[in-house]
């Protein structure tokens, strides 16, 4: 190991210490000479991001939304955000991982980072006005949506629907007028007593026969649903 002073183009000069062969040691001090210092590299990069035009890339993730089957899709921006960052904060974007769509999912490429919005796709309109608000920015728009990213969509939203129909044709059992109504544990304590919001209620025996069979019913109706789901999946 050896330590080198070396002057950099931008006329900063620090020390490095560097190992390894001689003719090595003297290509990476000539490499590195011919560079700017890695702060004023840095501030360059920085200052040329900036100058970069914003790109907002629009994806369709390949997991359901929180409803199970709403679309997601994705806007990213990347580029020369930096300058704009509070503007891109105020539109309900957030800094991180940039998700793929289907296909980059199956790539183990690393995610890029940028600034993320997902909107659940519920009506064309909700994705027009997402894109509409990005207008002050001026941003290059990337659709980086793909037919399999549709057609995946398509199959699963019909699985959604067929699963559905299939609950539908399911008799859901009647509740009972006689059912509880407030914070009740669900339990029927000697045949008759039962506590709502802390209260203890008597059930006559009628009551407390119509509430169990409901309940029988109500677990076998959602074991049966679970079923039918799994079935059509
Ligand atoms: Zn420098």
């Amino acid at each position: 190991m050896a330590k080198y002073d070396i002057t950099h183009t931008c006329g900063h000069s620090r020390t490095v210490a560097l190992y390894g062969k001689h003719n090595e040691r003297e290509r990476k001090i000539e490499w590195m000479a011919n560079q700017d210092c890695p702060s004023c590299w840095a501030a360059k990069k920085r200052e040329s991001d900036a100058l970069k035009p914003i790109t907002a890339t629009i994806s369709l993730l390949p997991f359901p939304g929180a409803c199970g089957h709403v679309p997601v899709f994705q806007i990213a921006l990347t580029g020369g955000t930096e300058p704009r960052k509070e503007e891109i904060k105020s539109l309900g974007y957030k800094w991180g991982d940039i998700s793929g769509n289907f296909m980059e999912m199956l790539s183990f490429s690393s995610h890029q980072k940028g600034w993320v919005r997902k909107i659940e796709w519920i009506t064309d309109d909700d994705v027009a006005a997402s894109i509409v608000a990005l207008a002050p920015l001026n941003p290059k728009v990337v659709n980086n949506i793909k037919p399999w990213d549709v057609a995946l969509l398509k199959k699963k939203q019909a699985m959604h629907e067929s699963q559905e129909a299939a609950v539908s044709a399911i008799p859901r059992p009647e509740r009972p007028a006689c059912y509880p109504v407030g914070g009740w544990n669900g339990k029927i304590y000697g045949g008759f007593r039962i506590y709502v919001d802390g209260e203890e209620v008597r059930l006559n025996k009628a009551d407390a026969q119509a509430i169990v069979a409901y309940q029988t019913a109500m677990a076998a109706y959602q074991e049966a649903c679970v079923k039918v789901r799994e079935q059509v999946a």
